[in-house]
């Protein structure tokens, strides 16, 4: 597997941008992903992204989050070849799934996150491209 992104979770998109701006960072492609209620930024890191993710409504999971832990690292992501493949070998293995089938994510990829309870309190995404 290779480093896909580490999605961010923050309050404003433009503030997290301006931030990442006078890191370095150039400003990266900004997307509406409906089925996770979320306004996302990709900002390119070597072949991986960092993924910002501003909630668009609080009873959202980004906005749960934010509501509960606050701003900061939300979940890693992993690419995978056959996100069906590694979902069943992951099943089989015990691993905790929250999809059990792949969703639409940024980017037209195809993603699917695991419970944080198997994985040490890390949300893992899967993702294809
Ligand atoms: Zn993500």
């Amino acid at each position: 597997m290779k480093m896909d992104h580490i999605g961010i979770a923050v309050a404003n998109l433009e503030e997290a941008l301006a931030i990442y701006s006078r890191l370095g960072f150039a400003s990266g492609q900004q997307e509406i992903v409906p089925a996770q209620k979320v306004r996302t930024a990709a900002l390119a890191i070597g072949e991986s992204n960092l993924e910002l993710l501003e909630p668009m409504e609080e009873d959202s999971p980004v906005g749960k989050f934010i509501a509960s832990r606050g701003q900061g690292v939300h979940h890693l992501a992993f690419r995978v070849d056959n996100i069906e493949e590694k979902l069943q070998e992951l099943h089989v293995a015990g691993f905790r799934l929250i999809d059990r089938k792949p969703r639409l994510g940024a980017g037209g990829a195809r993603v699917a996150f695991l419970h944080p309870q198997g994985t040490l309190g890390t949300l893992i995404e899967l993702v294809e491209r």
